[in-house]
């Protein structure tokens, strides 16, 4: 497939599960792609050679080094922002210091790339942002922080929707339920619970987010912007 051909790709997050999933996508589909990772550099490396991206180490968690990223891939036509960690675990008990790197690579790092890419970006660029359902819900107790970092990401789209869009440039959340990757396995112990909040019972696969987001990034979407795009088997329903 040609869908992006000559565009030019930069992924956040892209060595396993989602970001994977929509780094094959995107180079399938022609594109340029360049993603970035933290610790996983084998699978980085395998990934770029299977599909012929180029992978760079960046740390989501260092401003600086986010922002330089991102002015240092020139101009892109889709920027998708897809790392992101949880911390789980009683709120009373957390060290601070582990909460605020979420924050930073959760929230921090989604809004100043997003900002960085656009200075850039021609008319026509799409930034997506990796959020989750959990922005709309939290069902469960130990996990108020990352709640509190993908709802964060609504008001992000929704204010630089208006900023951006006057230059022809979207920016949308898509906001993942349960999906089986490394962070959240389809055969770990939290299967039943996951399952008992969903309307189709099992997880989601990287490949069906990865579908959305190429939606996002394509010419059919240029009227979408400053939306939240949930993909979560109705766990929020
Ligand atoms: P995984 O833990 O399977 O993969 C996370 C990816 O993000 C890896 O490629 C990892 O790279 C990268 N990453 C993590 N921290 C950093 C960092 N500090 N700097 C650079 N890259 C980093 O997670 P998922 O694929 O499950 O999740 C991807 C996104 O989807 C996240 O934003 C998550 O919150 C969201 N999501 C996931 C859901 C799920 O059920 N799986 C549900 C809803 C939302 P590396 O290993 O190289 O550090």
């Amino acid at each position: 497939m040609t869908a992006f051909q000559g565009k030019s790709v930069l992924v956040l997050g892209g060595s396993r599960g989602i970001g994977a999933a929509i780094v094959r996508r995107f180079a399938a589909d022609g594109a340029a792609v360049t993603f970035t990772y933290a610790g996983s550099a084998e699978a980085a490396q395998a990934l770029a050679a299977e599909t012929g991206s180029t992978a760079v180490v960046t740390d989501s968690a260092d401003r600086d080094a986010v922002i330089a990223r991102v002015r240092e891939s020139g101009p892109l036509d889709v920027l998708v922002v897809n790392a992101g960690i949880a911390v789980f675990g009683d709120a009373l008990e957390q060290d601070p210091d582990v909460i605020d790197r979420l924050f930073r690579i959760n929230v921090h790092a989604p809004y100043h790339a997003s900002v960085e890419a656009a200075r850039q970006m021609p008319a026509g660029g799409r930034i997506i942002v990796i959020g989750s359902v959990n922005g709309d819900r939290m069902p469960v107790a130990g996990m108020a922080s990352y709640a509190l970092s993908k709802s964060a990401l609504q008001g992000l789209a929704r204010g630089l929707a208006r900023d951006f869009g006057p230059r022809g440039i979207t920016i949308n959340v898509v906001q993942p339920g349960p999906i089986d990757t490394d962070a959240n396995p389809e055969d770990g112990p939290m299967r039943d619970l996951m399952h008992s909040f969903l309307a189709i019972k099992r997880h989601g696969r990287p490949e069906e987010v990865a579908g959305m987001v190429a939606w996002l990034a394509g010419p059919e979407a240029g009227f979408v912007t400053g939306a939240m795009h949930t993909i979560d088997g109705a766990f929020g329903a």
